[in-house]
């Protein structure tokens, strides 16, 4: 190469980066290695690799080359300095968390986030002693004040899930340093491509890769991605990267791993011990999902942007949050954090309340009636009768799942026919 320097761009590391034709094959795509375990060269070989003073592969437990591939792609999607492939996105929120926090532990989570997450926060992990403390996105300096010296980490999403809301990013991040906890940051709904969540200040990116970066609708997976940023050592605060680890004759993770100390922390203690790891196989999917990424993200994007702006016009919609639309609420922000585009999920309140949202979903047909988003097909839920059917109302209303609420992820359709479908769906008798 003419120019050693040359950093590729988005849409080449989308395509090559952790990838090489296979040593011994030449096979061009990345091989599913279908393998539980790995042959060691040699006794001292096997010694070497269990206690950390070489890389290599052991058990698909806690590495596999497929995998591996997914992990060096992503980081150098985000700008991070290594990843660590689970098997879901909430497996790589457990992992993250059981390696920052001990038993009465706190951390500090944005309340406009993914129903799932909010579940899990407040169910699971109250289980492992970890307690959530609720801050508003909309007013940050309730972050400030829900910090305690037992505040271990912060979580924000980007673009929350569903409500079309984006997390001011930098001012939370500076709240984070101040408080001297990492800022962990939900990329899922964004992407890399639209969002950039390290150069604003996060330390740790997680990321569903079952949604956009897979982004067919056939996998579930999970990343971790360590930004390299954080000094784990101060003040003895996360103990299971600056203690001595007794099962590894007692080295210290971040003395010896520097800036990808809390990825390898995941793996060899996380992803070990509890297990969730990613099948090869979905892997490979998700690889693949990902060449096309900055295609579709930005396909799903301008589909969104014109299907809200038809939307807010129609006579039988009251509202639509979606940060793209010009005088959304969230639109100076969506101009700053994600200025190619807003994404493909968005949120409708429509005027004949529950009895019309029921209509909707059942009078679509290109649209599929289901509880998930980042299809390349277009998806449609009310969560009113479906994931949150068990709230009261006053509960629906303040998860953002009133009566009134239908949630779209937006697919790489023709936009007419998606319009189309909305239309005859809004006004079928
Ligand atoms: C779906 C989702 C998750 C959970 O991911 P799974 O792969 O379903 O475990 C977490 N965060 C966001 C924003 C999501 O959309």
């Amino acid at each position: 190469m003419a120019d050693a320097e040359r950093i590729p761009g988005f849409n080449t590391l989308a395509i090559h980066a952790g990838a090489k034709p296979d040593p011994t094959t030449g096979a061009r795509a990345t091989p599913i290695y279908q393998t539980t375990s790995f042959v060691f060269d040699d006794v001292d070989h096997a010694a070497s690799l269990f206690g950390l003073q070489a890389f290599g592969n052991i058990y698909t437990r806690i590495g596999n080359p497929t995998n591996a591939v997914l992990e060096e792609r992503v980081a150098a999607l985000e700008g991070g300095t290594a990843g660590l492939a689970v098997a879901s996105g909430h497996a790589a929120q457990v992992v993250v968390m059981q390696t920052l926090l001990m038993p009465g532990d706190e951390f500090v989570a944005s309340k406009k986030l993914y129903g799932g997450s909010i579940n899990q926060f407040n169910h699971a992990f109250k289980s492992f002693g970890w307690q959530v403390v609720w801050a508003d996105p909309d007013d940050i300096s309730s972050f400030e004040k829900a910090i305690t010296p037992k505040t271990k980490a912060i979580f924000i999403e980007s673009i929350a899930n569903p409500g079309g809301v984006i997390t001011d990013i930098e001012a939370v991040s500076k709240i984070a340093r101040k408080a001297g906890v990492p800022l962990i940051v939900d990329n899922t709904l964004a992407t890399p491509y639209l969002c950039k969540p390290f150069n604003y200040g996060a330390d740790i990116i997680v990321h569903s890769l079952t949604k956009f970066l897979g982004g067919h609708g056939n996998s579930i997976g999970g990343m971790i991605v360590d930004g390299g940023t954080f000094n784990w050592s101060r003040e003895g605060r996360y103990p299971m990267l600056s203690e001595p680890r007794p099962e590894y004759s007692g080295i210290v993770l971040h003395e010896t791993f520097g800036n990808f100390a809390f990825a390898i922390a995941c793996r060899v203690l996380g992803l070990r011990d509890l297990g969730p790891a990613l099948s090869p196989f979905n892997a490979f999917l998700i690889l693949t999902g990902i060449e096309t990424l900055p295609l579709r993200m930005q396909r799903h994007s301008d589909n969104a942007l014109a299907v809200a702006e038809w939307l807010s016009k129609r006579p039988e919609v009251a509202w639509v949050s979606y940060a793209g639309l010009p005088g959304d609420k969230y639109n100076a922000l969506a101009k700053k954090y994600t200025p190619k585009g807003s994404g493909a999920v968005m949120t409708v309140g429509l005027k004949g309340g529950y009895d019309a949202g029921v209509k909707l979903v059942s009078n679509v047909q290109l649209f599929s009636h289901l509880a998930n988003i980042g299809d390349t097909r277009s998806l449609i839920i009310h969560p009113a009768s479906t994931t949150h059917k068990q709230l009261s109302d006053a509960q629906k209303v303040q998860a953002g799942a009133g009566p009134d609420v239908v949630r779209l992820s937006i697919g790489l359709e023709d936009k007419e026919d998606i319009i189309a479908d909305l239309e005859q769906g809004l006004t079928a008798k």
